[in-house]
């Protein structure tokens, strides 16, 4: 499966072809304009293509397809039979194609290929199977009206759904939105983040592949401001399912109030707390998932655990535990199955990252890492990143940074532990570790979190929801819930 070597990868990254069009209507297209963008590979900087950058008149195009294949029926008003058979043979496409996929995301935002090849494609593959296999198994209602009515409750297809994802996980993400929308029966138009186009593209031209009508997934790569916001305000786009930052998540709020009042569905920013009581009989269990939580796919994670809350009688064991799972997690080349931590996406990101680094040096203890580093002389990587005496004031404990820095602050009791946890515009996720059922659950109550996980991390699987409290977003993806987003109810009266 993903068991090639260093040099397997770097011989198929050789060869691999880079999809650059939009996909509009079941075609690869060049933009209207004529215009691209250049993805890069963090890792190197190198280009890896020139991509088409659409603009309002290629969104009009998709939109415009999309709706058309909407009104056609050829997919809204399919069988859900046929429709489950349809998604279930993408999810296979996707793992006949796994390597490929994982390549093209580890190149393009800078990821462990390893990772991309067990996790990533592999959870995209899953998560389209458990919504075919979904679909055909939900049943509508008859409401309890009486005799002489027969009230009918079903649930719709909305129509044109629009997709905005972000570089992090982009396969997944545009999963995420796609795979419950278009089993529902809707159409898409998907915006990949500008640093990570392709893993969209391939996933558009193999859906069309497992037998989807041409126009019910377009993909729309471009500029947030120009594509992104095209589909926000577009007049014939009915619902908007976003995943990004809370600040564009604001906009996408904005862009609906001013144009057709769109549905819009928000999964956005996290600052994750991570709360270790003293009574958690494994310590080292602990240190291996807080190390985990922060340091996975270079702590580009919307629900990493970021703060690391732990009472003080177990603190300086738990940093020191830290440390040195720091110390074996440092980037190297993504291609290398060896390399514990990729690059971060871009340039601009790693300076932002180290901005936060800096302010932090300058408030708190640093305990490890600290610095940009590069790989083989190039790319953008940053070292993983602890900070101990860290003041639930300052900066690096109160903003998404979204890199490898984890922020750790001491508390004394249960009482101190959540008010620090839920002092935060976000409220994405949290974790704790205690023996105690009764504290799991006293505290689990208590967290503002759209997940609490206990004694383990950012716990998630397709079978629950995901999602925010707070400045963390609404609306849920994944699970049967993430349905609801995607339809609307409709009542049918009859009288007899
Ligand atoms: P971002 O800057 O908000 O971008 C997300 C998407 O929005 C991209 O496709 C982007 O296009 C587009 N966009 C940017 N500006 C726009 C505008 N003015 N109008 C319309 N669209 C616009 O976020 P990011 O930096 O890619 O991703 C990191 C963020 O995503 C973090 O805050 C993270 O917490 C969040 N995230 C949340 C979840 C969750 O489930 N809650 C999951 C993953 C990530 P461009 O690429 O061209 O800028
Ligand atoms: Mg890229």
């Amino acid at each position: 499966m993903s068991e090639l070597s260093h040099k397997g990868w770097i011989d198929k990254a050789a060869a691999i072809r880079f999809r650059d069009k939009a996909f509009i209507d079941g075609k690869f297209v060049a933009a209207r304009s004529g215009r691209t963008f250049a993805s890069i590979n963090p890792a190197t900087g190198e280009s890896l293509a020139e991509v088409a950058s659409c603009g309002e008149e290629d969104v009009d195009r998709a939109v415009a397809s999309a709706r058309r294949a909407f009104v056609s029926g050829s997919w809204s008003r399919s069988t859900p039979a046929h429709r489950k058979e349809v998604l279930l043979r993408l999810a296979q496409l996707l793992r006949e194609n796994l390597q490929e996929l994982a390549l093209l995301e580890s190149l393009d935002m800078g990821k462990l290929v390893a990772d991309a090849a067990t996790i990533d494609v592999p959870g995209s593959a899953g998560i389209f199977q458990w919504y075919a296999e979904a679909i055909d198994k939900l049943y509508d209602e008859v409401a309890p009206t009486g005799s002489g009515d027969l009230v009918l409750v079903r649930r719709e297809p909305l129509g044109v759904v629009g997709a905005v994802v972000p570089w992090n996980f982009p396969l997944d993400m545009a999963t995420w939105k796609c795979a419950p929308a278009l089993a529902a029966g809707n159409s898409v138009v998907l915006k990949p983040a500008e640093q990570s186009p392709f893993s969209a593209l391939r996933l558009a031209e193999l859906a069309m592949e497992a037998g989807l009508p041409a126009g019910v997934l377009n993909v729309v790569p471009g500029l947030g401001e120009t594509a992104g916001q095209a589909l926000g305000r577009h007049m014939d786009v009915d619902c908007l399912a976003f995943t990004g930052s809370t600040a564009v998540g604001k906009m996408f709020l904005q862009y609906s109030g001013q144009s057709n009042m769109k549905q819009v569905w928000l999964e956005t920013g996290g600052k994750s707390p991570n709360l270790v009581f003293a009574d958690c009989g494994n310590l080292d269990a602990a240190a291996d998932m807080a190390a985990f939580g922060i340091f996975f796919n270079q702590g580009e994670v919307c629900s990493a655990n970021s703060r690391l809350l732990v009472q003080r009688s177990v603190k300086d064991a738990m940093v020191e535990k830290l440390a040195a799972r720091a110390a074996a997690t440092q980037p190297g080349d993504p291609l290398d199955p060896a390399s514990k931590m990729g690059a971060l996406v871009d340039a601009r990101h790693a300076a932002n990252v180290m901005r936060f680094v800096e302010a932090g040096k300058k408030t708190a203890r640093l305990v490890t890492g600290g610095d940009q580093v590069t790989v083989n002389g190039r790319g953008s990587f940053v070292q993983p990143t602890i900070f101990d005496n860290v003041s639930p004031q300052d900066t690096i404990a109160r903003e998404e940074i979204f890199g490898p820095v984890l922020s750790v602050i001491a508390f004394d009791d249960e009482d101190e532990a959540l008010r620090i946890a839920n002092d935060s515009v976000y409220g994405l996720a949290a974790s704790l570790w205690t023996d105690s059922l009764s504290r799991a659950h006293r505290i689990a109550e208590r967290l503002h979190a759209g997940t609490v996980s206990v004694n383990t991390v950012d716990a998630l699987s397709p079978m629950t929801p995901f999602g925010g409290f707070k400045q963390s977003g609404f609306g849920r993806d994944l699970s049967l819930h993430a349905l609801d987003k995607y339809t609307a109810l409709k009542t049918t009266w009859i009288k007899y």
